[in-house]
Formats: structure tokens, C-alpha cells, sequence
């Protein structure tokens, strides 16, 4: 396996820098040891990774250029990452503690959005708006300078990818905030587009605390456009941090989504749904299918054969899963292992039953066993409130009102899904669930092509998609009056 560099620095207008606020170790999940040290950014930092991308965008030298070009170089830093794909892949598993192949997942993942953002820079255009002879008016799209982006550690190259590459084809130049607990990867992401072409400042690095450079970074007045993904409270007080300084933000945040099956549903399908739905990153994905509601005649089958999926799985570090099959690997830190658990704990109390798992594994690491848990009612702070981990919770229904109030009945509303062949109950019941995105018999159904966001505390603002360009582009008018 490749070595892991020591050391690893920030990356400020086109050079490789120390951090003011001085060096971070950097986990590895899988065993609690420190893997190497990532440079800490301080305020000054941050003012310094600013100035660089508002003078790239005052140099105008991303906008001036013809969109074409912009594009190949977009394109070219997914080529890059491609084309590095086993050295980052590895580097990735090891600060987040994915299996490799997830990990490599992610790479083809972050390198695919470039791809489909840089194929969409051509497709930016204005149109005249008729006013009668007198005059001539047309609308155009320009970026809207310095793109603040603040990053959370479930996919740190992945999520950087998606807003960085959709904000730098519209011409914005970019300031990334890395997680801190796995930092270490989004380095590539510097290499590539240093690699692609881009110009100094265009694309900035910095990892640094939350509350700190992370704070200095989103309150900065010179930030023109800010995209944050991550908890919910995290998200107002930056979403308060724009309105303070009148800049858009958008915000995509937590979830409790969920599938509901229906008697007639493919149940090896759902099985799987589940599988990629619940395990997939130990869980700890915004879009996670963290609600399974059944309906009662399927109920005890459907649960006993998620339940041996789960047992299925062999849970252990993530280097030593090569290769797709039934694993997963550790969450991300003690701390989010240590509250998924205490979750489970809580929802013993209250009455449900672990069918299988809940417990941490009895080793070095931070692993939870693949969790699924019945006998839950709605109210029950297991079936409302966020994981962030392995642990399913299988509720059941008898009418399709029931369903869908127990699937609407959170906070939250970021993603649903719909198991059915009757394609008349799934499109009724697509209309009445709130959710940004709603997959009708396969989870995760869609791509970077479809557009993705929440409902409620979920966030406002689309990802992904044509929808995602908006984020990142601002109108201007133009109206002349001709002589005549
Ligand atoms: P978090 O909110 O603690 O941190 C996310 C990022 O925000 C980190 O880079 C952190 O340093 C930074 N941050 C923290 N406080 C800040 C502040 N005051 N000002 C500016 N930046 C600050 O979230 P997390 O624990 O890293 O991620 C887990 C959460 O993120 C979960 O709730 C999950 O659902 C959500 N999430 C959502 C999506 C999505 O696309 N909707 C994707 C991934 C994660």
C-alpha cells in the first residue's frame, strides 16, 4: 500500500502553505491512531484565501476566457483525479474509514461531476427580451466573484466536487473550507486543478476549525456567494452569516428519509435498496434510507431478511475491504460512534427492539454493527431524529394515509422512496411526500444529472443537475435605447 505523507498543507493562490493556526492530527478511524498532520488556517489565512480569489475575479482572468475553455479545464481536473485514482482512493480510505472500494467510488464520483459541469459551460447563455423598436434588451449570466464552500467529512472529495465544479464553469473563483476530522484528501482536488490550468487563486484550500476559520470564512465580506452542506445547526448560523453580509447561500442539510414498501414490492430489490440505502458509508450519508415503513403484511418477512442483510455484513478497517461485496467500515470519530450507540441505548429504553445489532464493536476503531430496529413508533426519537450511522429503523403501516404521515412526520425532508409495481400508488404517493428528490423502487435512483436538495430542515437551494448552475450565476439586464 502507498505511504501517507506526514504532512500535508494548505493550498492559497497557487502555493502550497503552513497554516497560522498550526498543524491538526488527523485520525485514521479505523484504528484511533494519528495518520499524518494537515496545516491549521487561522482568520489570517482565510483573508489571505479571499484576497487571492477576488483578485482571480477582478483579474477577470476565468470570466474573460471563452466558456469552451473554461470547461476543458473543469473537465480536466476530473481527468486528473482519474488518472490518480488508486493514490487518492487510498488516501481517502484511510482519514475517513470507508472501505477502498467506496473510496474509489467517491473519486469516480467527484471526477464524474467535473465532467458533467465542465460539459455545461457552453450551455450558459443569455436572451434578448423584445421591447419594440426602440430598443434592444438582453439578459446575461455572470458569476458572482468569490464562491465560499464549507465542506463536512462523509464526502469530502465528493461534496467538494459538486459545488466546486458547477461554481468555477460559471467563472467564480473558490475558497474550499475542508472538514477537519479528514482533510487530507481534498489536497488532489488543489493538485488538479493546478494541473488542469487554472489560474492562481481560482481554486484555494483551506482546512481549519469550524467555529473558527470556518466562521472568519463565511462572515467574510468579500465572500460573494457561500454553499454549505453539513449539520443543521451549523447551517443557520451560516445561513445568518450571509443575510448579515446580503449574500446567497445555499444550504443542504440533514435527513431522516424514507422508503415505504408496499405488499406488491420486488422484496430482493428492496432488500437491496436497503443494503445501499442504510451501509452505504456506514450510514453516514444525508440521503441515508434511515426509515423503512412497511406495510403490515410484508412487515415480519421484510425484517427478517434486512436482518440477515444486515448480519451479512462484515464490519472491520476499510484497507482490508478491496473489493464491492457485504462490508462496511468505521464512522468517521469515537464521538459519532460513541452517539450513534448512545442512540441505540435510548431507543431500547423507550421500547424497541435491536433485531440485530446496536452495539460497538469490541476492538480498536470506530465501528458500529450494522444496526435494524422494529417495534418503533413515530414519535420514538429513533424514528425522528438523525443517526448519522448503520442503524435502520423499520416502522409499520396499514393505510396509505398512515404511511405517508409517518414518512412526512419529521423535520426533515431531503429524500423519500416508494416501493411498488402499481405505478398509479407511486406517482399519487410521490405528490404527497415532502422530499427534494423522491426514487421510485431503487434507492439512490438518479445521478449528478438529477437535481437534489431538501425540504424543510433539510436546506434550500438544488445540487446536482442543471438546477445546481443557478446557484453560482447572477442576471444582469442590459436595455439600450437605440437612436432613431
Ligand atoms: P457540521 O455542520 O458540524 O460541519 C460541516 C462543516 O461546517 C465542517 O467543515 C465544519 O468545520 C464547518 N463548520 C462548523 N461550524 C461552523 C461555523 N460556525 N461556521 C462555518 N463553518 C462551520 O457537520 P458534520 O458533522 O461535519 O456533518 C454531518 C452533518 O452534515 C449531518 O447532519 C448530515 O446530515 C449533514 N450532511 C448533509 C449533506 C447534504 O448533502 N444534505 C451531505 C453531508 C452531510
Amino acid at each position: 500500500m502507498p505511504e501517507i505523507k506526514s504532512y500535508w498543507q494548505n493550498y492559497i493562490n497557487g502555493a502550497w502553505v503552513d497554516g497560522g493556526a498550526g498543524r491538526l492530527a488527523v485520525d485514521d478511524p479505523a484504528t484511533g491512531v494519528a495518520l499524518a498532520e494537515q496545516a491549521l488556517a487561522d482568520q489570517g489565512d482565510v483573508n489571505r484565501a479571499v484576497e487571492a480569489a477576488r483578485a482571480c475575479h477582478h483579474s477577470r482572468a476565468l470570466t474573460a476566457m471563452r466558456p469552451v475553455s473554461r470547461g476543458r479545464m473543469v473537465r480536466a481536473m476530473g481527468d486528473y483525479l482519474l488518472a490518480n485514482i488508486e493514490r487518492i482512493a487510498y488516501v481517502l480510505c484511510r482519514e475517513s474509514g470507508k472501505p477502498l472500494w467506496e473510496a474509489r467510488l467517491e473519486v469516480e464520483g467527484a471526477a464524474r461531476y467535473f465532467e458533467y459541469y465542465g460539459n455545461q459551460a457552453e450551455t450558459i447563455e443569455g436572451r434578448s427580451i423584445p421591447l419594440g423598436e426602440r430598443y434592444y434588451d438582453f439578459t446575461t449570466y455572470e458569476p458572482y466573484g468569490v464562491s465560499a464552500h464549507v465542506i463536512p467529512w462523509n464526502y469530502p472529495l465528493e461534496m467538494t466536487a459538486r459545488s466546486l465544479s458547477a461554481a468555477l464553469t460559471a467563472g467564480n473563483a473558490c475558497v474550499v473550507k475542508t472538514p477537519e476530522l479528514d482533510p487530507l484528501t481534498t489536497a488532489f482536488i488543489a493538485e488538479a486543478a493546478e494541473h488542469a490550468g487554472l489560474p492562481k487563486g481560482a481554486v484555494n484550500v483551506i482546512c481549519g476549525l469550524g467555529h473558527d476559520a470556518g466562521a472568519a470564512l463565511v462572515a467574510h465580506s468579500d465572500v460573494n456567494q457561500i454553499v454549505f452542506t453539513g449539520s443543521v445547526p451549523t447551517g443557520v448560523s451560516i445561513a445568518c452569516a450571509a443575510a448579515k453580509n446580503v449574500v446567497p447561500c445555499v444550504l443542504e442539510l440533514g435527513g431522516k428519509s424514507a422508503a415505504i414498501a408496499w405488499p406488491d414490492a420486488d422484496l430482493d430489490g428492496l432488500v437491496s435498496s436497503v443494503r445501499w440505502g442504510i451501509f452505504f458509508n456506514a450510514g453516514q450519508v444525508c440521503s441515508a434510507m434511515s426509515r423503512l415503513i412497511v406495510h403490515e403484511d410484508i412487515h415480519d418477512e421484510v425484517v427478517e431478511r434486512v436482518a440477515d442483510m444486515a448480519r451479512s455484513i462484515s464490519t472491520g478497517p476499510g484497507e482490508e475491504r478491496t473489493d464491492f461485496g457485504a462490508n462496511m467500515g468505521a464512522m468517521i470519530s469515537e464521538r459519532q460512534r460513541d452517539r450513534a450507540e448512545a442512540m441505540c441505548r435510548e431507543a431500547e429504553r423507550q421500547g424497541a427492539r435491536a433485531v440485530t445489532g446496536g452495539r460497538k464493536l469490541n476492538r480498536a476503531g470506530y465501528f458500529l454493527e450494522p444496526t435494524v430496529f422494529d417495534r418503533l413508533t413515530p414519535d420514538m426519537s429513533i424514528a425522528r431524529e438523525e443517526v448519522f450511522g448503520p442503524v435502520l429503523s423499520i416502522l409499520k403501516f396499514r393505510t396509505e394515509q398512515d404511511a405517508l404521515s409517518i414518512a412526512n412526520g419529521t423535520d426533515y425532508g431531503l429524500v423519500a422512496g416508494i416501493f411498488t409495481r402499481d405505478i398509479d400508488r407511486a406517482m399519487k404517493a410521490a405528490a404527497r411526500l415532502r422530499a427534494g428528490q423522491i426514487f421510485v423502487n431503487e434507492w439512490y435512483a438518479g445521478g449528478v444529472e438529477t437535481p437534489f436538495g431538501g425540504y424543510g430542515k433539510s436546506g434550500y437551494g438544488r445540487e446536482k443537475g442543471r438546477e445546481a448552475l443557478w446557484n453560482y450565476l447572477q442576471t444582469k439586464n442590459i436595455a439600450i435605447a437605440l437612436n432613431s
